[in-house]
């Protein structure tokens, strides 16, 4: 039981969901090349979570169990007035809520990393996939990769612990990945690798972006003594500490080892769509809910369905020639 005394929230294979991920806006001042395609159509305002939707519904959460929420996208810090949603969780912290994150492209962080502290944020992923700018400008189409540096030093300035998150692209960072972790340890961040998922139609096939980590770990392993950490996140990356560098490096790997068994969490979308899992379509429509009874009675039922709707996991593939799209719906959508 948790502090709210109602159940937790367990699924029909036995997972305890403490873990919720909110997507706060679909929309992105990026188009990375494997999340977007360059032309997308955005959610009408009308149709987007207000802020005291998103708190109703994390409060439904929070009094089921959840102790961490992350706000993500999209990107995050486009939304404006984000700090003041951010507040607003926060107030979640006397009723159970332990963990308020989020998971950012960093283009807007320095102006942002004070308030991110000021609203009791501790610890910031940001998602990096290149250190050339060259590089930077073609997979995020739009994006300066010194904007992002800068906003990196800016929230360390200010307090946060930051994690940078990389997409292992064949097509783009194959052979800078060594150079990612040296950097990142070098000022004082853990780095994690993810390999790229079918979700959501792009301008590319996935194929030519697919990089296995287990490849990638092999090549790293020539140059950093990568030791396992028995620390979990009850997330889906291993971790390995690398003592010359100092850092810790993690891999999430939804291809090449499944990780459902341990999963924690859940997501909401910025129109407030439950999804169960990142890559099956079960969801359950919180949104019509909370605008019936914006007190959210009828919440913790949706919650109790939505359990029962969890798919046992994924069934990722990505193969030369497919479609490679295991879901219609991109990452940016469902928040990463
Ligand atoms: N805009 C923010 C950012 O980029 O950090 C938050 C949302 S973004 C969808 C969250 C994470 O998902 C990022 O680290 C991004 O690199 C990753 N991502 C996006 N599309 C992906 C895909 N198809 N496969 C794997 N990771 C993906
Ligand atoms: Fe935007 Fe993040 Fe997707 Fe890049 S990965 S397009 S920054 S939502």
């Amino acid at each position: 039981m948790n502090m709210g005394q109602a159940p937790n929230l367990v699924d029909a294979f036995g997972r305890t969901i403490t873990y919720l991920r909110i997507s706060v806006t679909d929309r992105c001042d990026f188009r990375c090349t494997y999340c977007m395609a360059e032309n997308m159509t955005f959610l009408p305002r009308r149709d987007v979570l207000s802020f005291e939707e998103i708190e109703t519904i994390a409060r439904a959460f929070v009094k089921r169990g959840v102790t961490k929420i992350r706000l993500t996208g999209g990107e995050p810090l486009v939304r404006r007035d984000i700090a003041k949603l951010l507040d607003r969780l926060g107030g979640l912290r006397s009723e159970g809520l332990s963990e308020l994150t989020l998971t950012t492209n960093g283009n807007q962080l320095e102006k942002h990393a004070v308030s991110l502290h000021e609203a009791g944020v501790r610890r910031i992923n940001v998602s990096l996939d290149t250190l050339d700018e060259d590089r930077f400008r073609s997979v995020t189409r739009w994006g300066k990769l010194e904007n992002v540096l800068s906003g990196i030093r800016a929230a360390a300035a200010a307090g946060l612990s930051v994690k940078i998150n990389t997409v292992a692209l064949r097509s783009l960072n194959e052979d800078e990945l060594g150079d990612m972790v040296a950097w990142a340890h070098g000022e004082g961040h853990s780095i994690t690798f993810i390999e790229t998922m079918p979700m959501g139609q792009t301008d590319r096939d996935r194929a030519d972006d697919y990089l296995p980590l287990s490849v990638v770990k092999e090549r790293l392993a020539e140059r950093f003594t990568l030791s396992p950490l028995v620390k979990s996140t009850g997330g889906p990356a291993r971790y390995f500490r690398s003592e010359a560098t100092r850092g810790d490096v993690g891999f999430i790997t939804p291809l090449t080892y499944n990780f459902c068994a341990g999963c924690n969490r859940v997501r909401l979308t910025a129109k407030g769509e439950l999804f169960m899992c990142l890559g099956q379509g079960d969801h359950v429509d919180l949104r019509a809910l909370v605008r019936q009874d914006p007190a959210g009675s009828l919440l913790d039922a949706a919650l109790d369905e939505a359990m029962r709707l969890k798919p046992e996991g994924h069934d990722f593939t990505i193969e030369r020639g497919a479609k490679n799209v295991a879901v219609d719906r991109h990452m940016s959508v469902t928040g990463g």
